[in-house]
């Protein structure tokens, strides 16, 4: 057994009941989610610790977090400085997603005992790196698994930062179209506009075509690129 879990395809669909069933956990352990999404409170419900520290850059760049699933802790990089806001947030349940689809949940709480004689103990089969985790990861093309788990993290962030039932209370009287509404949703849940937008988008609430900034409701936009099929 490893401490992560061999990679595995999820659907969109598995990755969001896995973020409602730790809305649940949060609930039954009286940590019970609201918004402006505090994912701490996550974390809290799941026995996660969440510590700041500075990692600094390796030769691939900048690390904005890390999980160290044997010591039950998300490390954040005190070293980010626009690492605040509705991006801790997202980071936060990024790598709670890892937790929950990435990580051998029982090895990792059958070693717990071993890591307490060993501690300080950490290699690269131990714990996971995230370099960025807004947008651009979500988007990333999905040519290599690695990129495949970070965008299952971030689908993941975004469902438990988002639930359905939440945003379909959110837009009651709202004009998705309007960046003002957008920007209005996006401080009531405690999340970064791009989050919100990514979401909206993966739903097919919303459309906005490449390198514009024109909302349009829906999947496709007129005369924009997306998939006709996909109506
Ligand atoms: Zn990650």
């Amino acid at each position: 057994m490893k401490i992560f879990k061999q990679y595995q395809y999820y659907s969109k669909e598995q990755i969001e009941s896995k973020a409602n069933e730790v809305l649940r956990i949060m609930e039954v352990n009286n940590y019970p989610p609201k918004w402006p999404f505090e994912a701490s409170r996550a974390a809290d419900a799941l026995g996660i610790m969440i510590d700041w520290q500075s990692i600094p850059p390796d030769t691939q760049g900048s690390i904005v977090a890390k999980i160290l699933p044997l010591q039950r802790k998300i490390v954040l990089n005190e070293l980010i400085p626009k690492l605040s806001g509705g991006f801790v947030e997202s980071t936060i349940a990024h790598e709670i997603g890892h937790w929950i689809l990435h990580v051998n949940q029982d090895e990792a709480d059958g070693l717990t005992e071993q890591l307490e004689l060993n501690l300080g103990l950490e290699d690269v089969t131990r714990y996971f790196l995230c370099r960025t985790v807004d947008t651009k990861t979500s988007q990333i093309n999905m040519n290599s698994q690695l990129e495949n788990i970070e965008w299952q993290a971030q689908f993941f962030a975004s469902c438990l930062l988002m639930p359905l039932h939440i945003l379909e209370t959110t837009r009651k009287g709202r004009d998705l179209t309007n960046w003002k509404h957008l920007y209005a949703i996006q401080e009531e849940l405690g999340v970064t506009i791009s989050n919100l937008i990514y979401r909206l988008q993966s739903l097919g609430w919303i459309s906005i075509p490449k390198g514009s900034k024109q909302i349009y409701l829906g999947k496709a936009a007129p005369n924009g690129q997306t998939n006709l099929f996909d109506r």
